[in-house]
């Protein structure tokens, strides 16, 4: 069977074409431009390739509810062209398939709960920590939807004592995404994360901000994993900082083994790698079948 993806990401998108087992036959990616400009490459990609089922993981935020009269839309972005366009009334004009559509972030949990990291589990989280950050969640063997769906990457953060930046959100003062992204280390520190070295105060202060976000998610959901990924996460020297951080925020409370002895198999990167969002993408065409 084959299966069409899109990991539709806010700077570019990704299209493939997978099977049930996971692989990914073949790609194409191009930058995110207006709609109908990005969606018409995507169709021309997809009109040939017979795909019985297209899976979609979306820039947000988007409409899920799948009973109200906006399911399927892209809603509040600043993103010229997409805001309230309807993204899944769109591709159904052309692919007669079932359609499946989430957040890129709830794919991405999705794929690594299928096929990667927390493959055989029914809990999970992933955070991506990139252009922005976001959180995908599944419980109880579920993606989870809620009123909209969950946006954690804007939870308030605790300042860390040392930090006088103001944060790059344009919502919320000192949220996770103003103060932990990609945009808040490039401004903070006067250049790209990817330049500063692996010693840099930079990494300390990322860890410290992470490290609240996932003692939180720990409380709150107890997930049986949590995956951190994006750009921002090809720090390696990050996921022993963040570790340390979330235990010590969390000071033996919660009596798990995973918490208590194994945090490195229980914090880590996507075994997916930076095909977990297609992969994740291609899991939701085949759930949608
Ligand atoms: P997007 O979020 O747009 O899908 P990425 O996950 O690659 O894309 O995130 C891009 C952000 O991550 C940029 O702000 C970039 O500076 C940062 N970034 C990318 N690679 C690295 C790296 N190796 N080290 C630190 N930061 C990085
Ligand atoms: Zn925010």
């Amino acid at each position: 069977m084959r299966i069409g993806a899109i990991e539709a990401g806010g700077t570019k998108f990704i299209c493939g074409v997978g099977n049930e087992q996971g692989e990914i036959l073949e790609r194409i990616s191009f930058p995110t431009e207006a709609p109908e400009i990005t969606l018409e490459q995507s169709v021309a990609f997809f009109r040939d390739k017979g795909i019985e089922a297209l899976g979609i993981g979306s820039f947000g935020p988007i409409d899920l509810d799948r009973s109200g009269p906006a399911y399927g839309l892209v809603t509040t972005t600043p993103k010229p062209g997409w805001a309230g366009f309807d993204f899944v009334g769109y591709m159904k004009r052309f692919f007669t398939v079932p359609i499946g559509f989430d957040t890129d972030v709830n794919a991405a949990v999705f794929g690594e709960a299928k096929w990667g990291a927390a493959k055989g589990l029914d809990s999970c989280v992933y955070y991506t920590i990139g252009t922005g950050v976001g959180v995908g969640v599944y419980a109880e063997g579920k993606l989870v939807h809620g009123l909209v769906h969950p946006e954690g990457g804007h939870i308030l953060t605790r300042r860390h004592p040392e930090d006088n930046f103001k944060g790059v959100c344009p919502f919320h003062d000192d949220c996770l995404e103003g103060m932990a992204s990609g945009p808040a280390i490039e401004k903070r520190w006067g250049v790209k994360g990817n330049e500063l070295p692996d010693d840099h105060k930079a990494w300390e202060m990322e860890a410290y901000y992470l490290g609240q976000a996932l003692s939180g998610v720990i409380l709150l959901l107890s997930p049986k994993k949590v995956i951190l990924g994006g750009g921002v996460m090809h720090q390696e020297q990050l996921f022993p900082l963040v570790r340390a951080q979330a235990a010590q925020n969390l000071n033996g409370y919660v009596a798990s083994p995973a918490i208590l002895d194994d945090m490195d198999d229980y914090i880590v990167p996507p075994a997916l790698g930076d095909n977990a969002g297609l992969c994740g993408a291609l899991a939701l065409g085949i759930a949608a079948i």
